[in-house]
This record gives structure tokens, sequence and C-alpha cells, in this order.
């Protein structure tokens, strides 16, 4: 299973705090822990031509990883129409943190994705709501957080297929921070951990949610569904 981690790669080269923090990227520890899971990974910038995702690495991705936040808009139309595509024939997708914003969410969404946000640094704890859920396998009744950014509803996203993980943060707000989206054949994983000044990714139960999504939202292998006109199965 190929797995690609895409990552807008902005932030760790341009702010010391966030370099401090990701001196190769957020995409280097993401692809190390899922390699370490046995996955074949790819990495994939924004400022790679096509932005590292051209016809032939998405057509050999499985499961596409997303981290983008201060350059949303700089992400091509022509290859997040490429991305949603291979979307709907099946490949995976999961989106972290701030692509909640990103193009290709809020395509797939098809609403504002907006949100509550505060930069405080306070206590997340986020509740498994779906123990029976593969994406929450080995991880238990809570995941801590000892810093990260606060995202609040109302979180502006269609009712999600799957309801897996939601989060409480000090300040009181809550937010729907794990998420299951199917379109087309393909399956979506919205995971909210993930602000770029706080070592979110270097935690072991972050790294398996992650790790066990990236299992759940891979193509089921089967022939894709025929649409149009059919011909019936009895005489009629
Ligand atoms: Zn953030």
């Amino acid at each position: 299973m190929k797995v690609t981690v895409w990552n807008e790669f902005r932030h760790e080269r341009e702010h010391e705090e966030v370099r401090s923090v990701y001196p190769n990227g957020i995409h280097e520890v993401i692809a190390e822990f899922l390699q370490t899971a046995g996955f074949e990974v790819g990495t994939a910038t924004l400022d790679e031509p096509e932005h590292g995702l051209t016809e032939d690495v998405l057509s050999q991705t499985d499961v596409l990883v997303w981290w983008g936040h201060m350059a949303h808009h700089e992400v091509s139309d022509r290859i997040v129409d490429r991305i949603h595509q291979r979307v709907l024939d099946g490949m995976g997708l999961i989106v972290l943190h701030s692509g909640h914003f990103s193009k290709i969410f809020k395509k797939l969404m098809g609403t504002s994705c907006d949100l509550k946000w505060r930069e405080a640094g306070e206590n997340e704890r986020l509740w498994v709501v779906n123990p029976n859920h593969p994406i929450v396998q080995g991880i238990g009744e809570t995941i801590e957080l000892e810093h990260e950014e606060m995202y609040g509803e109302h979180f502006d996203i269609p009712a999600p297929d799957e309801l897996v993980l939601v989060s409480w943060f000090k300040g009181g707000e809550v937010f729907r921070s794990g998420c299951v989206f199917n379109r087309g054949q393909g399956k979506i994983f919205y995971f909210r951990p993930g602000h770029e000044t706080f070592p979110t990714y270097y935690q072991e139960p972050v790294q398996k949610v992650i790790t066990n999504a990236a299992r759940y939202v891979a193509p089921v292998k089967r022939d894709k569904p025929v649409y149009g006109n059919a011909q019936p199965l009895e005489s009629l």
C-alpha cells in the first residue's frame, strides 16, 4: 500500500518557532511513522512542480495525507480537480488540522468548513465516541494533548458518515475532531490535531490514529459500480 504525505511546507521554512519543532517539515515526521508501520511512503510539497502530485504519483497513491495552512490559495485548481477525481475513484484521503480550509476538503464537503479557533496553547482532550471503529484500535478512552490550538463548534461540515472522536478544550469548546466521509468510491478522514508550533505529530496516540486511518481509508479492491442504462436481470 502506497501513502503519499503532502505538506505545504512553508511554516517550517519561514518561522523559526515551527522549524524548531519540525526541522525537516511536518511531512517527514508523518512519513517516518507511517513507514515504520509498514507502508510504502512518498512525500510531496507545494513548491514542487505540480505540487508533487503528478498524474503518475496520484495514480500510484492509495492514500493521500494532507497538511496545509497559510497557502491554500496557492494550490492550483487543476491539481485539486485531479485529487478530487482520484478520491471519487477510490483513493483514500486524510485531511489534517488546518487542512479543513484546503480547496480539496471544501470541494469534497460542499460547505464553508469554517470553525472557531484560538491559539492559547490550552490542553485538548479527544474522546473516543465510536469505540468499535478501526481508526481507534489501540486507543484508550481519551487522547490527552497538553498544548494545542483550539478549534470549536460550530464546524460547518455536512454530518459525517462516521463520527469517531470529539474534542474538549480547556476554554470550554467542543469539536468533532475525527470524522469519516464517503465520496464516490473514496473515503475521507478528517483529523483535527496538529498545529504547527506544537509537537503533536510526535505523540504516539496521534500517530496511531493516523496509521489506523491510513488502513481504513485505503481503497477497497473491487470493480467499480456500473452506472447508466441497464438491461433487466430478470425477464420483464
Ligand atoms: Zn493551527
